[in-house]
């Protein structure tokens, strides 16, 4: 990431401080891009940043670990965090802002609304492990859109159910921001980027490979010609299970934009999964005909 433009950050850790900002830039007729992130920034992030930073004339970005997408038991303690090194890396990127509030500040006492979206899209893949996971996280985001006054907003392919479901979110409440989503950035190795890796150690590093080895074995599949699309699952199954340190929550095939169940292999057949690898839960996925729409 050596070699790119270096400026000044401003970081906004209240909503007055943020809205002053933001106040400017629409004064000024500017266009508004947000990458929402929970922070611990790699090169995933830089993808999206590094897009905002093409298209839009501003680049928020919001570092929030936020408490209501993770269940009683989850890593909400444990998270990974390191903001000196996230707001160095912003600045690199030419970021303009970068929220970083409180949970006290995104919720504060006598805060009483959620945004529930039906069970089909929020009920399925990992709503079924984590059934009120998406209720936190469009209620977060739905609050950045509004805070932000976004024009576009980056989300990464990687959380594809994540990206559907912003997309209907955005779509049934009329937010009128412009969702992007952006492909999956890999280690040169395969495994998908996640600020969640660190928490493998060396042997379930190397088992960790699977996830991405089973994307592959997809992605020949489809491109062999083969339309059904649970025997490709069958195929991915079969392939993680051969490694012993990891545990299938589930590996799904389903329509990238309504999540619904897909048997035969069409352009737009997501095919998911999320495994353990040891404690640590990953996600991977591929999408048939290109990259999320
Ligand atoms: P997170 O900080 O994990 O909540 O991620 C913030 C955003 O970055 C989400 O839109 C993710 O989908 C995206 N993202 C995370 N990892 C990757 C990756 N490996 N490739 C592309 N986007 C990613």
């Amino acid at each position: 990431m050596e070699g790119e433009i270096s400026m000044e950050t401003v970081v906004a850790t209240t909503k007055e401080e943020l809205k002053q900002e933001i106040d400017c830039w629409r004064n000024a007729g500017e266009t508004i891009g947000l990458v929402p992130t929970m922070g611990y920034l790699h090169e995933g992030h830089a993808s999206l940043i590094r897009r905002a930073r093409q298209e839009c004339d501003r680049v928020m970005v919001s570092v929030f670990v936020n408490p209501t997408q993770f269940a009683p038991g989850e890593d909400l303690e444990a998270y990974p965090r390191d903001f000196e090194r996230d707001r160095q890396l912003c600045r690199q990127l030419g970021v303009d802002l970068i929220f970083h509030p409180t949970p006290e500040v995104m919720y504060p006492q006598g805060f009483g609304t959620t945004i529930a979206m039906d069970q089909s899209m929020t009920g399925v893949l990992c709503g079924k492990t984590r059934p009120t996971h998406f209720q936190g996280v469009c209620t977060v985001v739905c609050k950045l859109f509004g805070l932000s006054h976004a024009d576009r907003a980056y989300f990464g392919q990687k959380d594809a159910q994540q990206l559907a479901i912003v997309r209907k979110m955005n779509r049934d409440l009329d937010l009128g921001v412009t969702v992007v989503g952006c492909p999956i950035v890999r280690e040169a190795d395969g495994l998908a980027k996640s600020s969640r890796n660190v928490y493998l150690n060396p042997q379930e590093r190397q088992a960790a490979l699977v996830l991405s080895q089973a994307v592959k074995l997809g992605q020949e599949k489809v491109a062999q010609g083969e339309t059904d699309a649970d025997a490709i699952v069958s195929a991915m199954k079969e392939h993680i299970g051969k490694e012993p340190l990891a545990r299938i929550d589930y590996v799904e095939a389903v329509d990238d934009i309504d999540l619904r169940p897909a048997h035969t292999v069409v352009s737009g057949t997501l095919f998911a999964m999320a495994v353990y690898i040891g404690k640590t839960r990953l996600i991977d996925n591929f999408i048939t005909g290109g990259d999320a729409k």
